[in-house]
């Protein structure tokens, strides 16, 4: 089964109303990495080829007082928008009204009017119906392509289609949709997770899916000591999750075989200002020491665990990698994933992605998703409501 794509609508002369991801990192007015606009162009790119009239929304970053307003204008996008592709972007500072009503109603065929963030409007990330029947009225058609946001039911990536008749994925969400969906349901075998950073609680769902489907799940990162102490192991002051080590028991039953934990740690006596610095056995972290990267056996097991994987799927961070000296095992797992051959290497989004890409790797992975909290979602089993919304063929 497969959704309606953009290629499936006819969209010449038509208004189309585009929902992409353009939360992009920036400091002030300057885009720090537009990788998110460049993502959004092969859908872009066809429909104002093709003749239709694009009206871009996406929000950016966090809108809860006019000075995140201020620090989120969408004109910074717009800018670059205009310098990286050729049909010419109009930018409306408003995200209802006249202004904007007449902007559309102005367009020309091939022409792109992108608006201001979306949460503005704080009926956005309610879901509000009248704003998604607003924002619908001002289109013919709606092209899904926010894969970072089709886990939320927003008023752009829910309200919208739920009034339109003519939807459809755009190139990313179907690429993105492809590459997971076959980790997912047909993967080609041996199938490896590596799973790693914070917190268990944020990966519960994701863990108890990949247990189930994948042959082997590999965990390190903040996540593993919760396990370590649930072993029974002594972890100092390193990150734990009390209340979830009756859950992390029940994983290591259920993975028995399967589940693979570090087995010594790279520990520090201060997190921020480390002064000094040893590896230990797992579950041996001295009295007021915290694990703050897998250390090099645990590098090796996991390489051993790796070898001969077809499918990999990479989230999450094996250490505080920020920081040069807990960084090693992020990189090295990085640079195995990127040195296998004949594997589908999948990174989740997120801080796995910006590992791969600070160390050169980003071109050896075949796919690196653009949604942290979608991809996580979707390897969980979860459905996506953005992603819900537009029928099957
Ligand atoms: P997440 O968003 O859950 O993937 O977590 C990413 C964060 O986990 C990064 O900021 C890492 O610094 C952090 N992290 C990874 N390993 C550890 C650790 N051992 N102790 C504390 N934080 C960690």
């Amino acid at each position: 089964m497969s959704k309606v794509t953009v290629r499936d609508l006819d969209v010449k002369g038509k208004h189309v109303i585009v929902r992409v991801d353009f939360n992009v990192p920036h400091k002030g007015d300057v885009i720090t990495d537009d990788n998110r606009i460049q993502a959004a162009l092969p859908t872009i790119n066809y429909l104002t080829e093709h003749g239709a009239k694009v009206l871009l929304l996406s929000h950016l970053g966090k809108v809860k007082t006019d000075e995140d307003k201020a620090k989120n204008d969408m004109s910074i996008v717009a800018k670059r928008l205009a310098e990286v592709q050729d049909a010419p972007v109009t930018f409306v500072n408003a995200t209802r009204g006249e202004e904007l009503e007449n902007a559309v109603k102005a367009q020309e065929e091939g022409s792109i009017v992108l608006m201001q963030n979306t949460r503005y409007e704080k009926g956005e990330s309610k879901n509000d119906p009248e704003l998604g029947a607003y924002w619908a009225s001002l289109g013919d058609a709606f092209v899904e392509d926010a894969f970072g946001s089709v886990h939320r039911a927003h008023a752009s990536t829910v309200g919208i289609p739920s009034n339109l008749k003519e939807v459809a994925v755009g190139f990313l969400v179907e690429k993105e949709l492809n590459v997971l969906g076959k980790a997912l349901n047909d993967p080609q075998r041996p199938f490896v997770a590596i799973l790693g950073g914070a917190k268990v609680s944020d990966k519960i769902g994701v863990i108890d899916n990949l247990l189930k489907i994948a042959d082997k799940v590999l965990i390190g990162g903040g996540m593993s000591y919760t396990f370590a102490a649930a072993n029974g192991g002594k972890i100092g002051t390193s990150l734990l999750e009390a209340d979830k080590e009756d859950l992390a028991k029940e994983f290591m039953e259920k993975g028995k075989g399967k589940l693979f934990l570090p087995v010594d740690t790279v520990e520090a006596n201060d997190f921020s200002n480390p002064t000094e610095i040893k590896t230990v056995k797992a579950g041996e972290i001295d009295d007021g020491f915290m694990g703050l990267d897998i250390g090099p056996e645990t590098i090796a097991d996991f390489q051993k665990q790796l070898e001969g994987a077809k499918t990999v799927f990479w989230n999450g961070p094996m250490g505080v990698f920020e920081d040069p000296r807990f960084a090693v095992g992020t990189e090295e797992i990085c640079k195995t994933l990127a040195g296998l051959d004949g594997a589908t290497t999948i990174i989740g989004g997120g801080d796995s992605a910006s590992a791969a890409k600070n160390l050169g790797f980003a071109e050896k992975f075949s796919h690196i998703s653009t949604g942290g909290g979608a991809s996580l979602e979707y390897m969980e089993g979860k459905e996506l409501p953005g992603v819900a919304i537009i029928p099957e063929k």
